[in-house]
């Protein structure tokens, strides 16, 4: 697949046939991470990335634009019924620019915003001050509560109630429980707040339904297509509203974007078009299941997890329990081929770059093809690796053989060069 790069560039190709060599050996544990499928990854490296098509389908500053209007137009109208939207918009690049277009398009420099604290799961576009959200709005984040370890509306709606905010952000990076989109419009509109619902994270689950749509409560739905949804990295943003439709598409273009990247529009029509399918549901089932399963087997060795479980995709664990920093665990992870982030958890007291977890998510082992068997051997290996002292090699070294064969099991692009 690659011959061409071979040919004219062999540093890159060395590179890209490591990291395929590095996907495929290797236990995919990163919760914002998939496996695309082979026909996205195709159309992802196709013609229209010599294409200019600035302006919408229909609506463009370019000649020449009548074949990629018809992808942008399979994508939005595949986006619609996907998730029972109104107005969808599938130009952005990315999710952080997804967020960065709604707060274009209705706050001014300097208006309220309230969101989740990037250290209780929340995302930095929700405005953690390294942020240009940070920067450029008055913020205030939310925190979960600290018994529970979940959101408490209750407690929201008096911060709410307090900020005056112009906008609430929900969604997050790393929360694990179902986020209640219905209670938090009651809570904007009491206060007279937009809502944007960032369901980057649990896109997937959301468009088949197992996990409560955020489409009719929030103002703005903003997602990543390259998560739970298992398309090509980028973002999109969906609205009920005309009027607010209007604003996000001029926010995008000409507000922040210039030129659409159509082969990426065209990967993403690809997605939505599979994610309408049958099996889309099936995998969303196994990913919940697998996170059940994995969450049963790291608490039955005694692992704490943040909130004691998972209703989604991911699980926060928090390594107090066993006496390592989340540093130490995604290193010595990473040296038995098992890839995670450290994170923080709730009330932290590492810095980031310590932190006292780790995020652990299901998406890439079941796309596969891994079931709750595996997860259970999946939980074994973590918690072996974590709880190790640094010199046994030979614990390690076991881990890394059945990691080896967990993965010999279930082959990843087992045709691909
Ligand atoms: N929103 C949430 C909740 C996320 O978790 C992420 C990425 O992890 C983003 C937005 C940003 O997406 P991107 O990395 O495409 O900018």
């Amino acid at each position: 697949m690659l011959e061409h790069i071979k040919k004219s560039d062999p540093e890159i190709h060395d590179a890209l046939t490591r990291e395929l060599g590095r996907q495929r050996d290797g236990l995919e544990l990163i919760a914002s991470e998939n496996f695309v499928s082979r026909a996205v990854m195709e159309t992802a490296g196709t013609v229209p990335t010599n294409k200019y098509a600035e302006g919408y389908p229909g609506r463009r500053y370019y000649g020449g634009c009548e074949y990629v209007d018809v992808m942008e137009n399979l994508a939005r109208d595949r986006a619609k019924e996907l998730f029972g939207a109104k107005y969808v918009n599938v130009q952005p690049h990315s999710g952080s620019g997804a967020n960065m277009a709604v707060y274009f398009s209705v706050l001014d420099p300097g208006d309220t915003l309230l969101g989740m604290d990037l250290s209780h799961g929340g995302h930095l576009t929700h405005g953690s001050p390294v942020n240009f959200s940070g920067s450029l709005y008055k913020v205030e984040g939310y925190q979960v509560d600290r018994e529970t370890e979940t959101l408490n509306y209750d407690a929201i709606l008096e911060q709410a109630r307090e900020l005056r905010p112009k906008m609430l952000v929900t969604g997050a990076s790393a929360y694990s429980r179902i986020i209640d989109f219905s209670r938090l419009r009651e809570i904007a509109d009491e206060v007279g707040a937009y809502l944007l619902a960032d369901i980057a994270h649990i896109a997937g689950m959301v468009a088949v339904g197992l996990h409560p749509t955020s489409i009719p409560y929030a103002h703005f739905t903003t997602t990543t297509t390259h998560k739970t949804l298992r398309g090509p990295r980028g973002g999109m943003i969906m609205t009920q509203d005309k009027d607010l439709a209007k604003g996000i598409d001029k926010a995008i273009f000409p507000g922040i974007q210039g030129g659409p990247l159509m082969h990426i529009i065209a990967a993403k029509a690809v997605c939505f078009g599979e994610a309408l399918g049958e099996d889309f549901r099936l995998y969303q089932e196994n990913v919940l299941a697998n996170a059940k399963a994995l969450a049963a087997g790291l608490t039955d060795r005694g692992l704490r997890l943040v909130s004691g479980g998972t209703d989604n995709h991911l699980m926060l664990v928090d390594l107090n329990s066993v006496g390592v920093t989340g540093k130490e665990a995604e290193e010595r992870l990473d040296r038995v081929q098992i890839t995670v982030n450290k994170n923080t958890i709730p009330f932290e007291t590492r810095s980031p770059f310590v932190t006292s977890g780790i995020r652990i998510g299901t998406p890439a082992l079941t796309s596969r093809g891994m079931g709750t068997g595996e997860m259970e051997e999946v939980a074994d290996l973590i918690y072996r690796t974590v709880t190790a002292d640094e010199d046994d090699t030979s614990t390690l070294d076991e881990v890394r053989r059945r990691v080896s064969a967990l993965c010999g099991a279930f082959p990843l692009y087992p045709d691909m060069e």
